[in-house]
């Protein structure tokens, strides 16, 4: 048996009951062979071990009171995976379906793909089963605050570095700064994707989405094409979703549909992202109410009808394992040659290899998403600078930093004969890294 397909059947043992975790393992490690197969040095070191068990998880019991006076609790969780490259960073999860293992799972492909950014920042990931959705603001605040006053203690400016993620987005992050602030009684760093009156930087909001469309637009380019005129799907209608749509459209394609938890919109004619805006960032409504309001879109209920739109492009940006091997094999089938992942892991094992088949250039999420996190480092580095770039300086950062992982997992798959294959490009170009600070540092 191979080291790898020991360390993959050794985590099965351990972590029994976290199937994502597992899923990510098997997508990451099963693509680092051929890194492991030159590098015999890493066996006796136990580096793969090392690389997925996290030097520290934190998980504690968050109670608040709701505004008819009940009393709930929720778990929460910080996964500190991985810190050989700089302080732990990544995202909040408030989500009903948050557990350990999709906290696991988030944890590990964030040290990758922070890697992948070139900047000086390791791997982590937080948050909770906690529901936003039907909350008041002021129940929002209560949860942020109880979360905070266990979350304080574990993190920091150079220790760890929380931000959004589903269900964490400019509101949650004020009301989890100000209690931070409230109780370290330090204005520092410690959150990204913060408001611009209290230390944000400018495009972190439309990072990640914008990153997204940014790389797939280096990828069109690289094959002698370009955005326009294409047809595009965008799956979600978060904070990744709308600023891919925006992004897209503004460089020349038409966006057709959208989808929330509920159900998909298809507008003909191309989405009105403003209206998507008002509806989502806004009112908090549902995407059905996008069809009420524009008269060429149609709302039908349930998400998975929108794999079977005809488009050009697909790129999934609400959550993990939305695209499974029949909606691969749906969107092959009607013509789709490029996938990029907004979100993380939203393909499946098996829709992966439908995809890689096909010929279909597949952008995978820890290079095609990794522009929230490479903005949020630019915040880190303009709030210890005490400085603020404009919009235009910060954009310009992170198309090149688009540009530069693209080009990177694309030499890297070619290093070892993989040419195309952007999932093992991404994780040999990331791992690399990580692995070389990981031997430089002893086995700690
Ligand atoms: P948001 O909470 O802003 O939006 C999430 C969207 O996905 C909503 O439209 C939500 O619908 C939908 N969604 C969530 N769960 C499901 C589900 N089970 N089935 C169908 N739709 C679902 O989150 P973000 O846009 O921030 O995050 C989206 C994805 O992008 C996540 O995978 C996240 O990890 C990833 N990501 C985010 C980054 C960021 O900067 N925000 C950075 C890198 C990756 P509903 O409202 O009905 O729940």
């Amino acid at each position: 048996m191979s080291y790898v397909e020991r360390v993959l059947q050794e985590l099965k043992a351990k972590n029994p009951g976290e199937p994502e975790f597992y899923q990510a393992a098997t997508e990451i490690l099963g693509s680092l062979k051929p890194v492991i197969e030159r590098h015999p040095e890493y066996e006796q070191a136990a580096l793969l071990e090392r690389f997925v068990e996290p030097e520290r998880v934190v998980m504690f019991r968050v109670p608040w009171v709701d505004d008819g006076g009940h009393v709930h609790v929720n778990k929460g969780y910080r996964v500190q995976f991985n810190s050989a490259i700089g302080p732990y960073k990544g995202g909040l999860r408030f989500h009903p379906s948050v557990n350990l293992s999709i906290i696991k799972f988030l944890g590990l492909e964030q040290i990758l793909k922070n890697s992948l950014t070139g900047l000086p920042i390791g791997g982590g990931k937080g948050g909770s089963d906690f529901d936003p959705k039907g909350k008041s603001d002021n129940e929002i605040m209560k949860f942020c605050q109880s979360f905070m006053t266990e979350l304080f203690r574990h993190i920091g400016q150079d220790t760890d570095v929380p931000a959004g993620d589903i269900g964490v987005g400019g509101r949650e992050i004020g009301f989890l700064f100000g209690q931070y602030k409230r109780l370290k009684n330090e204005h520092v760093g410690v959150l990204t994707g913060r408001g611009l009156s209290y230390g944000g930087s400018l495009v972190r909001k439309e990072a990640t989405g914008y990153g997204l469309v940014y790389m797939a637009e280096e990828a069109l380019k690289c094959r002698g094409d370009s955005l326009k005129g294409k047809t595009v799907v965008v799956s979600g209608s978060g904070n990744v979703a709308i600023y891919a749509v925006e992004k897209a459209q503004a460089l020349g394609a038409k966006v057709v549909a959208m989808y929330d938890s509920n159900g998909y919109i298809y507008d003909k004619k191309g989405i009105d992202v403003a209206v998507v805006k008002q509806i989502k960032e806004v009112e908090r409504g549902r995407i059905r109410e996008y069809a009420e309001r524009v008269k060429s879109a149609e709302y039908h209920e349930g998400c998975r009808g929108i794999w079977t739109i005809p488009c050009d492009i697909a790129l999934p940006c609400a959550t993990q394992n939305e695209i499974d091997e029949e909606s691969a094999k749906k969107l092959v089938a009607n013509g789709v040659k490029y996938v990029g992942e907004g979100a993380n892991m939203p393909t499946t094992l098996e829709g992966i290899a439908v995809f890689q088949r096909a010929g279909v250039v597949f952008l995978p999420a820890k290079a095609a998403n990794a522009g929230g996190v490479a903005t949020s480092a630019l915040e880190m580095a303009q709030s210890s600078g005490r400085m603020f770039w404009t919009f235009e300086e910060v954009d310009k950062k992170l198309k090149d930093i688009m540009v530069n992982i693209y080009h990177n997992m694309d030499d890297a798959a070619k290093a070892y004969g993989m040419a195309g294959d952007y999932v093992a490009g991404a994780n040999i170009a990331g791992f690399l890294k990580v692995a070389d600070a990981m031997m430089a540092q002893g086995i700690v």
